[in-house]
């Protein structure tokens, strides 16, 4: 069995953060208002520490939602590959407070992918010290390192990162779970 390394915020899952943010600031932005990888770049620097406390007592994955048909690929996935979603897990702007945030991803997974065991988790910061053929990420420098096959999860931070760019990186687009269903199964 190949060795499949598979994300989880914005590739499995997704939503929640940007809830959060809007609900912090009173907005409404959409996917489409958020220009970097980190849609906390929408709060004015002044405001910065107040948002890491809101964020702490909040659990983003009360918001957050599985993607289209992610379950169903994921189920198939998980009986023709060796699966682990891997994933970071500090939060950047109150590291310290990170423990909460790990406790609430292993929660979501537990109970929205029974199928998956915990012994398939993999909480990191780095990716690529994980060794696996395949690799499925929405952040370009997750898929660093020497996998066969990555494919880029497209959204809101990557999706004007131009076709020849991706060729040049090895990366191939994936718009969502039916074309990853189309290549891995
Ligand atoms: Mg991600």
């Amino acid at each position: 069995m190949k060795k499949l390394m598979i994300d989880m915020d914005d590739v499995i899952c997704g939503g929640g953060f940007l809830k959060l943010v809007n609900d912090f600031l009173g907005t409404n932005y959409k996917e489409e208002d958020i220009h970097t990888y980190y849609i906390q770049d929408l709060i004015p620097k002044e405001k910065m520490s107040d948002w890491a406390k809101f964020f702490a007592q909040k659990n983003i994955y009360d918001y957050t939602q599985v993607l289209p048909n992610a379950y169903n690929v994921l189920e198939e996935l998980n009986k023709k590959y060796e699966l682990y979603i891997t994933t970071a897990y500090i939060f950047r702007d109150d590291k310290e407070k990170s423990s909460e945030l790990l406790k609430n991803k292993f929660d979501y997974l537990i109970k929205n992918f029974p199928f998956i065991q915990p012994e398939q988790y993999i909480f990191t910061s780095n990716k690529e010290i994980v060794e696996c053929q395949i690799k499925i990420d929405d952040k370009p420098s997750n898929l660093d390192g020497d996998a066969e096959l990555k494919l880029l999860f497209t959204a809101y931070h990557n999706r004007n990162i131009p076709d020849e760019e991706l060729k040049k990186n090895n990366l191939v687009r994936v718009n969502n779970w039916n074309e990853i269903q189309k290549i891995l199964l």
